[in-house]
C-alpha cells in the first residue's frame, strides 16, 4: 500500500513536509515515495496529504497507476477540451 512520485513531478517541495510518516524524499530527476513508509496516510488524514497539495496533475500515482490528480482535476479543464490544433 503506497503511492508513487513520476515523472511529471517538479519538485516543488510542497509535499516534503506534510507527509506524515517522512515517506516523501527530495530526489533526483523527481521527488521519490518509501514504499516501504507510505500509508496512503491512512490512521492520520482523510486524505493523503501529498495528493491534496500536490499543483501537477499526474505527478503521484497508486499501485494500479492511477494519478491521484487525474487530467482536468486541478485545472477544471477537460482533458478532451479542444486544442486549437485540433480544432483548426
Ligand atoms: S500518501 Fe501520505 S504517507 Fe504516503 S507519501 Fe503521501 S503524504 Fe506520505
Ligand atoms: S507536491 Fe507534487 S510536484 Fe511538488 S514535489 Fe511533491 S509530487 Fe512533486
Amino acid at each position: 500500500m503506497a503511492f508513487r512520485i513520476v515523472a511529471h513531478c517538479t519538485n516543488c517541495w510542497a509535499c516534503l513536509s506534510l507527509c506524515p510518516q517522512q515517506a516523501i524524499r527530495a530526489a533526483s530527476p523527481h521527488f521519490q515515495i518509501n514504499a516501504d513508509r507510505c500509508t496512503e496516510c491512512v490512521g492520520d488524514y482523510a486524505d493523503p496529504q501529498c495528493a491534496s497539495i500536490c499543483p501537477v496533475e499526474g505527478a503521484i500515482i497508486d499501485a494500479a497507476g492511477q494519478p491521484l490528480n487525474p487530467p482536468g482535476s486541478l485545472t477544471g479543464l477537460s482533458p478532451e477540451f479542444p486544442t486549437l490544433s485540433s480544432t483548426s
